[in-house]
């Protein structure tokens, strides 16, 4: 369980420029954007990160992202958007409790991403993917 800034957003103790809720999940403005837009989409279900998400919130904020990414393109203007979710503050988590960054991408703003990409090794690859589908 997880008691943020977040959960006092959802009780309404704490005001946001709300602009989508429904029974599982709320939709704000971030409040220091990275692009005119960005909007944060929750669980109103109180967990930190995405591995202790329940089935049931996970479908509802499934349900909800692509009708919220239509209104942010919409409202802003972009054509294209990027859909970040961190977990833990090693992957810059900063509020525990699951959060979904809608985010417009245009010329002049948005997210800028450092992908340190490998070659997947075949070998490597095969166990790992072996390993996945065990505890899947
Ligand atoms: P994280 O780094 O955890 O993925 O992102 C947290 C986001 O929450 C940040 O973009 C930050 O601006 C936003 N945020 C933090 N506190 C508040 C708040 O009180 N209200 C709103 N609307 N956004 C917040």
């Amino acid at each position: 369980m997880s008691d943020s800034i977040f959960s006092k957003i959802i009780r309404n103790e704490i005001p946001c420029h709300r602009v989508y809720e429904d029974e599982l999940t709320l939709a704000f403005l971030d409040i220091n954007p990275i692009a005119p837009g960005h909007t944060l989409v929750v669980p109103k279900e109180p967990v930190a990160t995405i591995d202790e998400l329940s089935d049931e919130s996970a479908a509802a904020i499934g349900r909800v992202l692509p009708r919220i990414s239509r209104a942010v393109m919409r409202v802003s203007g972009a054509t294209a958007i990027n859909i970040l979710q961190n977990n833990g503050s090693l992957a810059y988590q900063a509020v525990p409790h699951v959060h979904f960054h809608v985010i417009p991408k245009t010329d002049a703003h948005g997210l800028g991403i450092v992908w340190n990409a490998e070659a997947l090794d075949e070998e490597a690859g095969a166990e790992l993917g072996r390993k996945l589908a065990r505890l899947l």
